[in-house]
């Protein structure tokens, strides 16, 4: 039988808009002392938008800003990442006509490749794209040397670099920039406040992840992961003895959400990720993931 106080909390915390799913979720919840927070849709909003377009000066393809967002558009176009949803958004805003990409292919955790026509069918030609991360370029033997200098400012900015090659030379930058929930500073301050380490992973940059968490008031960063490795950071934690939450909203967050002692998803994001919760944030705001751990924490008192 399920004890009362599991029920009178599980009740109140639907009220909080926190979906409990089961009292052992409850009971761990109470123990935690560690919450490992995915960055992006978890700390930040989600939802990037395009900021700057920087073409590469000695870049061999592109003549105009407006080529390069239309044809990394149509790349983008086939991708689901909130990055490249952000670009597509912004190439159409301009009224660029974003086509179908010849072909397409996701490189998780660093970005897209393809091919896309640029001209028409006859006098065009095939333009291979890569857009993503250093990894990425580095993948692709891609000289990004000459961008460096505006990609370290944009991530000191807070904002997400993305290099753009055409057929194997950069040709340009894009940045995207994912405001902070404005809860997520609050949150972080109560979590604080409840004793709680708190750690921010993603697979962005060191220096927009470091700026993200200067502004949201997070001490400890680790950039530069993929999927797996979020798993990796969770499972190092618990072999220290550390009793650790992840909260994230993304596909890429699932196995973290399920190796943690409890996983926290974000309701408003992936499916997958919310099966693999055991607790919902149904408004995707930090600070009812404070007030489940202190209401688990009171009610494992009263049952003791
Ligand atoms: P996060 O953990 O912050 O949600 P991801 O692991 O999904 O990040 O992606 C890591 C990095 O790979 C991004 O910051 C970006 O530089 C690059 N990347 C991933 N997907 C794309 C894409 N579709 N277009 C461009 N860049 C991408
Ligand atoms: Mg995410």
């Amino acid at each position: 039988a399920v004890p009362t106080a599991v029920m009178v909390a599980t009740g109140k915390g639907a009220e909080l808009g926190v979906l409990i799913k089961g009292g052992e979720a409850l009971q761990r919840a109470g123990d935690l002392n560690t919450v490992v927070l995915d960055k992006t849709g978890t700390v930040t909003e989600g939802k990037p938008a395009v900021t700057d377009v920087v073409l590469a000066t000695d870049g061999a393809f592109v003549h105009r800003e407006h080529d390069l967002l239309r044809m990394v558009a149509s790349i983008e176009s086939r991708s689901e990442h909130p990055l490249a949803d952000a670009i597509v958004r912004h190439a159409r805003g301009l009224g660029l006509t974003v086509a179908e990409p010849d072909t397409f292919e996701s490189q998780t955790g660093r970005g897209a490749i393809g091919v896309v026509r640029d001209g028409d069918a006859t006098t065009g030609r095939d333009v291979a794209i890569a857009v993503g991360n250093a990894a990425l370029m580095a993948d692709y033997s891609v000289d990004t040397a000459s961008a460096q200098a505006d990609v370290d400012r944009l991530a000191s900015d807070g904002k997400t670099p993305m290099f753009v090659a055409m057929d194997g030379v950069l040709a340009g930058v894009i940045a995207v920039a994912d405001p902070i929930k404005e809860s997520s500073r609050a949150a972080i301050t109560q979590l604080h406040a409840m004793g709680l380490e708190v750690v921010m992973l993603t697979g962005d940059n060191q220096r927009t992840a470091d700026a993200v968490a200067r502004l949201a008031g997070i001490d400890r960063v680790v950039a530069g992961v993929l999927p797996a490795g979020k798993v990796a950071e969770i499972t190092r934690l618990q072999a220290l003895g550390r009793v650790v939450a992840m909260v994230g909203d993304g596909i890429n967050d699932a196995p973290a959400l399920a190796q943690a002692d409890v996983g926290m998803a974000i309701g408003t994001g992936t499916d997958v990720a919310i099966e693999a919760g055991d607790i919902v944030l149904m408004r995707g705001d930090l600070r009812t993931a404070a007030q489940a751990i202190a209401l688990s924490r009171r009610t494992m008192r009263t049952m003791k």
